[in-house]
């Protein structure tokens, strides 16, 4: 157990490490391939440079070439990635098996790998989108699209009905085009209507759906009343919302049911 654990870890840091160089590299629109470089001098990264944390730690968060600073980006959303693919990993692990032995995990219904690699997946999608947006005030269709093809097929064999799933990538999309064209485009960008599409992909449960963009919105106006307060934004200024639209669906993924349960027993 604790030997998977550890592996998971590594991956997870892993990923998160590739998700910095793909938003990085979506962003330049260059391609995937190609070594690793330091985005501030351009100097390509030899292998004992580009280790997920131990690297930046190494090197004290400076570039070995030009001696800038790396961004806390990076190791941020390595670990970030790494504890939120542990959080996941233990929530679907059912915790009878815990003590009997490694090979039970490998004897699990194949929903349970289904259930996981969705929420992994979402982990990595949107952990790509919040840092892209908070970044650029960006949402890039070359993440979104591929990963709505996929939430669909993965709820598909998780045993959503097709109907629904079609009904709430609609309504969600509706949701956020009525927003765009009600404030012309200035209550958010037409991005965050294809954000909307993915939410639906994702959430074929309108509870969980509700959720997720509540939670955003709710977020959001916290984070911009607060950054109201202290200064750092004036009133009509732009916040990226598919920051808390990232933040929403991963509430929504890791605690939805459990919201939704403790609301009915208000009644
Ligand atoms: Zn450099």
């Amino acid at each position: 157990m604790f030997f998977i654990t550890v592996l998971i870890f590594l991956f997870a840091l892993s990923l998160g490490s590739f998700a910095n160089c793909l938003i990085w590299r979506l962003y330049k629109q260059e391609t995937i391939g190609g070594r690793s470089y330091c985005p501030l001098c351009r100097h390509s990264l030899a292998w004992y440079d580009n280790i997920p944390l131990l690297s930046y730690l190494n090197l004290r968060g400076r570039c070995r070439f030009c001696h800038k600073r790396i961004s806390r980006q990076y190791p941020v959303v390595e670990l970030m990635m790494a504890l939120l693919f542990l959080f996941f990993w233990f929530k679907h692990l059912d915790f009878l098996y815990l003590d009997i032995d490694v090979l039970m995990v490998t004897i699990k219904p194949l929903s349970f790998w289904l259930y996981l690699i969705r929420d992994w997946l979402a982990v990595f999608i949107f952990s790509v989108i919040f840092v892209f947006d908070a970044r650029f005030y960006l949402v890039s269709n070359a993440i979104v699209f591929p990963a709505s093809l996929c939430f669909i097929i993965l709820n598909l064999f998780l045993g959503a009905s097709w109907f629904t799933l079609l009904l709430t990538i609609i309504v969600a999309g509706l949701f956020f085009a009525l927003q765009f064209f009600i404030t012309r485009g200035r209550g958010l960008g037409e991005g965050d209507i294809w954000l909307g599409l993915l939410l639906g992909t994702l959430f074929p449960d309108w509870g969980l759906l509700i959720v997720a963009i509540l939670s955003a919105y709710l977020i959001g106006t916290f984070v911009g009343l607060g950054l109201i307060i202290v200064g750092r934004k004036s009133w009509g200024s732009k916040l990226p919302l598919g920051v808390f639209l990232a933040l929403g669906a991963i509430i929504a993924l890791a605690w939805g049911p459990a919201i939704i349960s403790s609301y009915w027993r208000l009644f």
